[in-house]
């Protein structure tokens, strides 16, 4: 009988196993590369990326998981406050000066500050909630941010405005893949506080890209590690765990004390056949929106004017925001090398218009928006260009989301779960639920190892 099975190799799973490579573990993995909703590929000095890709800073989850691996992360160098609307591209000053400095009629100029006066005191009370306290558990801060400002959405809690105004707010809430009108007003409050980088924000890029962590996870569990093995049930039983997966056209059913269900909520819910059904339904409620994104690698030979930023918000745009991901290499040279590697990309209704779409089709529709946004031939240095669609890309904080988080926390008593829809941080909630699902499995095997010595005691003294 194994230790422990995980069910999906992406960053949740990869972190739980992590933390239980030394047990006998099983990670069993659907696609044909680990990493899940982590996607970089090495080109050169640079990489292109289609998933996840800015991670969190000092004392985060994250940060331990890269420094007991070995990876690097830096502080990204560029601005992530570059935006860019109405034919003007912006990147220095205070960001809330930006809809007076973006061409707008005063109408939608007046709408902004307006809305702006609600938004403001918003993330700043966020920032408050956010913070760590004294003695608290992870369990009940997160729970605290949930709570906040969710009865309604953030929709209307700015109410309607005009088309330029909304899309202002609408580039950066939308990131979280939920559109404005789905997401709920604390999450809305809570996306400017977490793109803007005040209190908790995600500011470290990966050198090498963002698969650099995930292959290296998945190589520390070597053979552990099974590719194109689909879970299909996980079955609890009084002291164990059958879990049944097709690998390569044939059915495997393994046995083993624990399992870490680290796979998107619509997935858990379909494969956990015995959990609690008030769990089963509170995994039915989580909401993922679609993000569609490409990724560019360019050629120019010398400096261009975005080296300094990292992140372009582009309202208006088919993409909400672009990303200059040589902008962590840029940080490390002394003389600019050639070339260049950007991404654009599509989350909620904009992602949802090109899920269908040819790669072509998606790659050309971004890159001639990303080329009227930068400007400077940026189209005429692509070298190379690739698409990723998400259509499960991340999870959204909905009204009403707060509710069932308890009962999502709860698990069941061998299986326990893991992924970013348990939290509202991202990769660091796939990492700190990872871990601690790790932890709790170790305190299992640790008992059932006790009990199995206590069985041995009696018969080795009969035999004394
Ligand atoms: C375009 C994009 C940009 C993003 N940007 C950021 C960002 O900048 N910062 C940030 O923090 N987050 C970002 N995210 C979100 C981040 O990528 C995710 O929160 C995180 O990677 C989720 O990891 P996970 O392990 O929880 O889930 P996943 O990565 O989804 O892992 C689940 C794994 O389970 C596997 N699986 C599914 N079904 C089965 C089955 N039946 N049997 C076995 N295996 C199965 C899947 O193949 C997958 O590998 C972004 C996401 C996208 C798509």
């Amino acid at each position: 009988m194994k230790d422990v099975i995980i069910v999906g190799a992406g960053l949740a799973g990869l972190s739980a196993g992590w933390r239980l490579r030394h047990f006998d573990t099983l990670v069993l993995e659907a696609d044909t590369r680990v990493g899940g909703r982590i996607r970089s590929e090495r080109r050169g000095n640079y990489w292109l990326n289609w998933g996840g890709h800015i991670f969190a800073g000092d004392g985060s989850s994250t940060d331990a998981l890269l420094r007991e691996v070995g990876v690097s992360a830096v502080a990204v160098p560029g601005t992530l406050q570059a935006m860019s609307m109405n034919g003007k591209l912006l990147k220095s000053g205070p960001i809330a000066t930006y809809p007076l400095r973006i061409p707008m009629s005063l109408d939608a100029r007046l709408a902004t500050l307006k809305a702006g006066l609600k938004v403001v005191p918003a993330v700043l009370k966020y920032t408050g909630v956010v913070r760590s306290r004294k003695g608290e558990s992870g369990a009940a801060r997160q729970q605290r941010i949930y709570d906040f400002m969710n009865a309604q959405s953030f929709h209307d809690f700015i109410g309607d405005l005009p088309e330029d105004a909304a899309a202002l707010f609408k580039t950066t809430v939308t990131r979280s893949a939920g559109d404005m009108d789905q997401i709920s007003a604390g999450a809305g409050a809570g996306y400017f506080s977490l793109v803007l980088g005040i209190g908790q924000g995600l500011s470290r890029g990966i050198v090498g890209g963002p698969s650099t962590l995930t292959e290296a996870l998945a190589a520390s569990l070597g053979e552990s590690v099974q590719l194109g093995a689909t879970v299909h049930e996980v079955v609890q039983k009084p002291d164990s765990v059958i879990v049944r997966y097709r690998q390569h056209g044939v059915d495997h059913e393994v046995e083993a004390r624990t399992a870490i269900l680290a796979t998107t909520a619509d997935v858990t819910r379909r494969i956990a056949v015995t959990v609690p059904d008030d769990l089963r339904a509170a995994l039915g409620t989580v909401k993922y929106g679609p993000h569609v994104s490409s990724a560019f690698l360019t050629n120019e030979t010398g400096p261009r004017p975005w080296d300094d930023i990292y992140a372009i918000a582009a309202p208006k745009r088919s993409f909400a925001i672009a990303l200059n991901h040589a902008s962590i290499v840029r940080g490390t040279e002394t003389v600019r090398q050639p070339g260049g590697s950007f991404m654009a990309f599509s989350p909620a209704s904009l992602g949802q218009a090109l899920l269908n779409k040819s790669d072509d089709e998606v790659t050309s529709t971004h890159l001639r928006d990303l080329d009227q946004v930068l400007g400077h031939d940026f189209a005429s240095t692509v070298v190379e260009a690739k698409a990723e669609r998400w259509e499960v890309a991340s999870p959204y904080c909905f009204p009403g989301r707060a509710a069932v988080q308890p009962t999502l926390m709860r698990g069941a008593s061998r299986v326990f779960l893991a992924g970013d829809y348990l939290g509202t941080l991202y990769t660091e909630s796939s990492v700190t639920t990872g871990f601690s699902a790790a932890q709790n499995v170790t305190s299992i095997i640790a008992t059932d190892r006790q009990s199995r010595r206590i069985v041995a005691v009696p018969s080795q003294r009969e035999t004394a």
